[in-house]
């Protein structure tokens, strides 16, 4: 016990103090691409087609980007930046919720068929080194009593009733927000015959974050937007 506080107390507290502060620690995403100079043939590079051709270079649409990189080396490389503000308001989102929430949210979260990335994210907002309670957010085992509901994974056929049962069951008012290109569009899963696609098809959606998948710091930011504590960002960037 002794050795443990001893240990803490040089260590000194480690948790980020982003976004007030930037975030600066070693290990973290490299980001993500910015719209920027470029000709067709780097826009041609990108598999998803996120990149497309602009009359001032090449501008990126992030709900489709899965941060392979391959516009990150090379010739003609764009520029990536950190900032982590990467949540977005599709043009259906209901405004934030009411001042009430802006210092404490349960959420809930449900893997409608993610691949296990976005679970492994979530799972850290909860570590100390982003420690999201101290910005007022928890979880709730139960959508009875979420504020917000957090969506990742495309909608596998198996999910979509439980998916809708869960909106259903959260009490008023509430929130969706789509974790991951997965949830926004399906992703790299698409539609099928077990696949409907993003959670929009089935849910209404507020707020996305884009990303494959979203680093801890992004989701913390549409934890926030969605009490309007941050502004949204937009989801296509023009050069
Ligand atoms: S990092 Fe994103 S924008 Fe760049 S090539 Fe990969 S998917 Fe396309
Ligand atoms: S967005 Fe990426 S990490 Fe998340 S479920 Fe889809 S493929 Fe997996």
């Amino acid at each position: 016990m002794a050795n443990w506080v001893f240990h803490s107390l040089s260590r000194g507290i480690r948790t980020t103090r982003w976004p007030t502060d930037p975030e600066t620690a070693a290990g973290v995403t490299p980001g993500r691409p910015r719209a920027g100079v470029g000709s067709a043939e780097l826009a041609a590079r990108c598999p998803t087609e996120a990149l497309f051709p602009h009359d001032n270079g090449v501008g990126v649409d992030f709900g489709h980007c899965v941060h392979c990189q391959r516009c990150r080396h090379g010739d003609e490389a764009l520029a990536w930046e950190q900032d982590f503000t990467w949540t977005s308001k599709p043009e259906q989102g209901r405004e934030a919720l009411p001042a009430r929430f802006s210092r404490s949210i349960h959420v809930r979260y449900i893997d409608a068929g993610a691949c296990g990335g976005c679970m492994g994210e979530i799972r850290l907002i909860d570590a100390p080194a982003y420690n999201m309670h101290r910005v007022g957010i928890f979880i709730t085992a139960t959508p009875r009593d979420a504020d917000v509901l957090l969506v990742g994974g495309p909608v596998t056929e198996a999910m979509r009733e439980p998916l809708r049962k869960a909106y259903e069951a959260m009490p008023e008012p509430k929130r969706v927000v789509a974790m991951g290109v997965c949830a926004i569009n399906g992703g790299v899963f698409g539609t099928s015959f077990a696949s409907a696609g993003g959670v929009a098809a089935e849910i209404p959606v507020d707020l996305v974050i884009p990303g494959c998948p979203p680093p801890p710091l992004a989701i913390i930011h549409a934890l926030l937007a969605v009490t309007g504590r941050t502004e949204p960002a937009e989801l296509v960037e023009n050069p």
